[in-house]
């Protein structure tokens, strides 16, 4: 297919340069500097602005996966009076948009598209830049099927499964449920191993009833936060990301403005958001979410010194 991708940063460049490989006409824009270097490094070939890619491909989709809505809504709609991208695409162009969004954002941004004769779908993914380099992310997609299927062998050059979710903006509704139960799951799991410790209990041992048990969930299997278990999980490289604070941080605030939306009564969804915006202030932003258990560690000692804890005999 030939399509515009606008936003090659540590996501967006390993998923069009999948594109890329696999033989679409693929036409990339970022506005750093360094992201289109990185691009045209990895034989991308770049544009000198999102409107030009979108010329340049003669796009039939055009994919963005950049940081927040705003960025998003402003290259849909243009700033300043200034075109945007639905403004010079060709009428019925499918806009696809991979960034993580809130889900009124996400609605927005289709009205933008189809107001101005275009399609558009919100397909956020899970699997992190590990997943975009190797092509198994997960595409949560909002909007119709038809277009879906339209799209859906370009999404598997970049993913392993793509599942259509339902309506416009319900790509996003089940990212950041999916994630909200992540939170509570990995903190849940890391005041286990806590209160495990305080009583004596080795890691190993509750590791070995409760991955067999009914506590059975990813945040123990897969991301384990004590070493040992489990010798891929962050906690064996001194929680080195995986998947960093601050990203859980922003998803639960989508989180939490959609449940303030709502009025959905969410008390522990509420409490890991802010659990994890505190995390986010300090180191946690860059360390992998697991590393919660040092705050947890720390605040059940009754110091703020995750370091005072760490290691500590029980
Ligand atoms: P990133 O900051 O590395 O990349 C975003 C890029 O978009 C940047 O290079 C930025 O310059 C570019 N950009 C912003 N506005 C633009 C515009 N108008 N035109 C062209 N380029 C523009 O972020 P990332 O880690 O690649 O994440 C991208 C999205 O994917 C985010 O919404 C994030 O929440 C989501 N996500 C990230 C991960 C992860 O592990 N990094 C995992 C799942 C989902």
């Amino acid at each position: 297919m030939r399509v515009a991708f606008l936003g090659l940063g540590h996501m967006g460049l390993p998923m069009a340069a999948n594109l890329h490989r696999a033989g679409h006409r693929v036409v990339g824009f970022d506005v750093a500097d360094r992201a289109r270097d990185a691009a045209r490094e990895a034989g991308v070939e770049v544009a000198d602005s999102a409107l030009a890619a979108v010329r340049e491909a003669e796009a039939e989709v055009v994919v963005t996966m950049f940081q927040n809505g705003a960025q998003v809504l402003a290259a849909y709609a243009g700033v300043g009076g200034e075109p945007g991208l639905c403004g010079v695409a060709a009428p019925g162009t499918l806009f696809v948009d991979c960034s993580t969004i809130a889900v009124d954002d996400a609605r927005s941004a289709h009205t933008v598209a189809e107001s101005a004769g275009h399609r558009a779908l919100d397909a956020p993914v899970s699997g992190g830049v590990v997943g975009a380099e190797a092509g198994t992310l997960t595409f949560m997609v909002g909007g119709a099927a038809s277009d879906l299927d339209e799209v859906r062998a370009l999404l598997e050059t970049m993913g392993r499964r793509v599942v259509h979710c339902g309506g416009p903006g319900l790509g996003q509704a089940a990212k950041i449920c999916n994630n909200m139960i992540l939170a509570v799951s990995q903190i849940a799991v890391a005041e286990a191993f806590v209160l495990g410790e305080s009583l004596g209990l080795g890691h190993a041992e509750l590791y070995d009833v409760a991955a067999h048990a009914s506590g059975q969930c990813w945040a123990l299997t897969v991301n384990c936060p004590v070493p040992g278990p489990v010798p891929s999980s962050p906690a064996n490289r001194d929680f080195a990301p995986g998947f960093a604070g601050a990203l859980m941080d922003k998803d639960l605030t989508l989180a939490a403005r959609a449940i303030a939306d709502a009025g959905v009564s969410a008390r522990l969804g509420s409490a890991a958001h802010e659990m994890y915006r505190r995390f986010a202030e300090g180191e946690g932003a860059g360390r992998d979410f697991s590393g919660i258990i040092e705050t947890i560690r720390a605040h059940s000692r009754g110091t703020e010194s995750p370091d005072d804890a760490r290691g500590a005999p029980r």
